[in-house]
């Protein structure tokens, strides 16, 4: 994808957005099947995943990345990352950040769900911890699931601290990561996450690296894979040029790219 240097190393890596893996034809399902055949896929190329919080120590060594690889994270953690995700990640070796918004009050025992979002199932805490104990890591997503733009200085220090807090007191580790509820931040948002977090990641399409700013990290939604033609996604050299038409202007794009 990017060029190769002498080392073997790259100066981009793909932090792929995923949220719930199911079939329920909304923007934020990816269908289980096409998850599995896309991984498996990308497997059998040699490409592999390494941890966001290792691709953040790695941008702030202002070193590159291993080829071949990329980051998978899973928004709001819904219980299909658990129930269709976890024996594909154990038996490919795959690893993935699940963000999530804690439960109020500190409920994080045994069979407890965290609060819902949606219609959707969450993950419940006894699935967490399992994930964590195979090298699934957890971020946090603020409590509520606030657009954090529109909260007071105060609302805006309580989403990010206690969500923090709880997730670690949970995990009974330091939580390191955020990402930003619906992707919305602005520089007030940006500033309170990086007081809190080492790193932050946000909707903003595009491939992280050496340029990106660590407390507004690109991704690239799943969404953008499940057309038939970008089925190969990210693992092309095209797909860089794929992303920086997607911001360009119609009809420049219908000349530089299939419709
Ligand atoms: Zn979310």
């Amino acid at each position: 994808m990017s060029t190769l240097t002498a080392s073997g190393r790259v100066a981009q890596i793909p932090i792929l957005t995923l949220h719930a893996l199911d079939e329920m034809s909304s923007p934020i399902s990816f269908p289980p099947h096409l998850f599995a055949r896309a991984m498996r896929r990308w497997h059998a190329d040699g490409w592999k995943t390494i941890d966001l919080a290792q691709v953040v120590r790695l941008l702030s060594r202002g070193a590159k990345f291993p080829a071949k690889t990329f980051a998978l994270t899973f928004d709001d953690g819904y219980a299909s990352v658990y129930r269709e995700g976890f024996a594909l990640f154990q038996e490919l070796g795959v690893t993935a950040t699940v963000f999530v918004a804690p439960n109020p009050g500190g409920d994080t025992n045994g069979t407890t769900p965290l609060p819902r979002l949606s219609e959707r199932e969450m993950l419940r805490w006894n699935e967490i911890r399992e994930l964590r104990a195979h090298g699934i890591t957890f971020g946090a997503h603020t409590m509520t699931h606030a657009n954090l733009t529109r909260c007071s200085d105060a609302q805006l220090d309580d989403e990010l601290r206690t969500s923090q807090q709880a997730l670690a007191d949970a995990l009974g580790e330091p939580i390191t990561l955020f990402a930003y509820p619906f992707g919305k931040y602005d520089a007030r948002v940006r500033g309170r996450a990086a007081h809190f977090f080492d790193a932050a990641v946000t909707d903003r399409l595009g491939i992280a690296g050496a340029n990106s700013d660590r407390y507004a990290l690109e991704r690239v939604e799943s969404y953008y894979l499940l057309s038939p033609w970008a089925a190969d996604g990210f693992t092309r050299a095209w797909f860089p040029h794929y992303l920086a038409a997607r911001n360009l202007p119609r009809a420049l794009r219908r000349r530089l790219l299939p419709s």
